[in-house]
């Protein structure tokens, strides 16, 4: 089989790069590992910067996300009892949008099937050759059938798992990477939110979030240790603990359910450089993580599919490898700036096991900093509606 761009992985990045692509008539196959019900079943991102529903519009996908996507001004931050409100609207004149990874990626798979789009699923065994030559190919198997996947380029959109980023050699690859000595347990919950908007807590007992993905659909998260499991915590146990985290005011009106999802999620920044070799282009999670405070993994890897759909058009369109040839550079020094502001505002709101006295009295000024000063409020609404691509 030949295609221009062999795309690995069928993640949101991947999904959005081959819908992108189609929209030009550049042609591309996505060999994803998984089944697509197990895809649409995870529960990741929930928070969309107005980049990100540009590259949907762009991709003709965007009318659920329109009508279904609530729109947030602003965000609350707590500390103790304290609470305050960052206005996005007022500092930059933009919002976010809450609308669940899930939906993005099925609107992205109903649209990729809808033009007949060619996506390969549970292929196995996955090897990238050539992809410093100008006739790189992808060998995989699908049900123990070897096959094999001719193409221009190859976009590694494969998660911080896959095997794109491995393809490059060692002393090509540099990685920088900070692990946190803590996990999120999170738990979806068929329950109204809190809150309109997301509260971002730091408490003496850790941190928590109160997050949604629609009017009855709440996604709340506390810290918890890296040896807790999942089935450690009863649902009763988790909404005890979250109360104990946000304000009083805001823990009365909790409203508690049973939990439809719950998982443990480690948190890691990550970055990998460079994100280009040869003709092998890395996208997302398979170049970058970013721990989930200030929601930028997902709008992160849509700026990466931004730059690369640009550098692949003009290659296609005008025949200039201008684009391409600046992918890694372009997209880095974004990609940087969202390992920034995610690592700036972990710090910030996390309690941490070797936390001095004089650590917790710096987390607390900058809190109140941030609380009283507008220039504080107006990086941090910058940061978080996503800096310009
Ligand atoms: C708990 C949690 C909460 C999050 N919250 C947010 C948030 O609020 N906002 C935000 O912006 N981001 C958030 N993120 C991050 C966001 O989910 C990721 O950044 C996003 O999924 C990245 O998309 P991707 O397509 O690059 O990678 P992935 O979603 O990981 O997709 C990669 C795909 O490649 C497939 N694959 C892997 N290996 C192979 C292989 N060898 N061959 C073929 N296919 C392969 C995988 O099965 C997968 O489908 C969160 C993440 C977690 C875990």
């Amino acid at each position: 089989m030949r295609t221009q761009v062999a795309i690995i992985g069928g993640g949101p990045s991947g999904l959005l790069l081959s819908q992108l692509l189609h929209t030009r008539g550049i042609d591309s196959v996505v060999l994803e590992r998984k089944t697509k019900g197990y895809v649409l079943g995870r529960i990741r991102a929930g928070v969309l910067e107005q980049g990100f529903v540009t590259l949907m519009e762009e991709a003709g996908c965007a009318d659920r996300l329109h009508a279904e996507g609530i729109t947030h001004d602003g965000t609350l931050v707590s500390y103790g009892d304290e609470l305050f409100r960052v206005d996005f609207k007022e500092h930059t004149g933009t919002p976010v949008v809450i609308y669940g990874q899930t939906e993005v990626t099925r609107d992205l798979y109903e649209a990729r099937e809808k033009s007949g789009g060619k996506i390969e699923f549970n292929v196995e065994n996955v090897v990238i050759h050539g992809a410093d030559t100008e006739t790189p190919y992808v060998s995989y198997a699908v049900d123990g059938e070897a096959r094999r996947l001719d193409c221009d380029f190859v976009a590694g959109c494969d998660g911080f798992h896959g095997v794109s980023r491995q393809t490059i050699p060692l002393d090509v690859r540099r990685e920088y990477e900070k692990v946190y000595p803590f996990g999120w347990l999170g738990i979806l919950s068929e329950t109204p939110p809190v809150n309109h908007e997301l509260i971002y807590a730091n408490s003496p007992r850790g941190f928590a979030l109160c997050s949604m993905r629609n009017e009855n659909l709440s996604r709340y998260y506390i810290q918890c240790s890296l040896s807790d499991k999942p089935e450690d915590w009863t649902d009763e146990a988790f909404w005890q603990e979250l109360k104990r985290r946000i304000p009083a005011d805001q823990a009365a009106k909790l409203v508690t359910g049973p939990s439809i999802e719950k998982s443990i999620a480690p948190l890691r920044s990550f970055v990998t450089e460079p994100m280009r070799w040869g003709r092998l282009f890395l996208c997302g999670d398979a170049a970058h993580i970013v721990p989930p405070t200030g929601a930028k993994g997902l709008n992160t890897a849509a700026s990466d599919i931004h730059y690369l759909y640009r550098g692949l058009r003009e290659f296609y369109e005008s025949a200039s490898t201008d684009g391409i040839d600046s992918y890694s550079e372009k997209a880095l020094a974004r990609v940087w700036k969202a390992e920034r502001f995610s690592w700036w505002f972990s710090s910030l709101m996390h309690r941490y096991p070797d936390q001095s006295e004089f650590d917790l009295k710096m987390q607390v000024a900058e809190l109140e900093f941030l609380r009283s000063n507008k220039a504080a409020q107006q990086a941090m609404a910058e940061n978080y509606v996503g800096l310009p691509y």
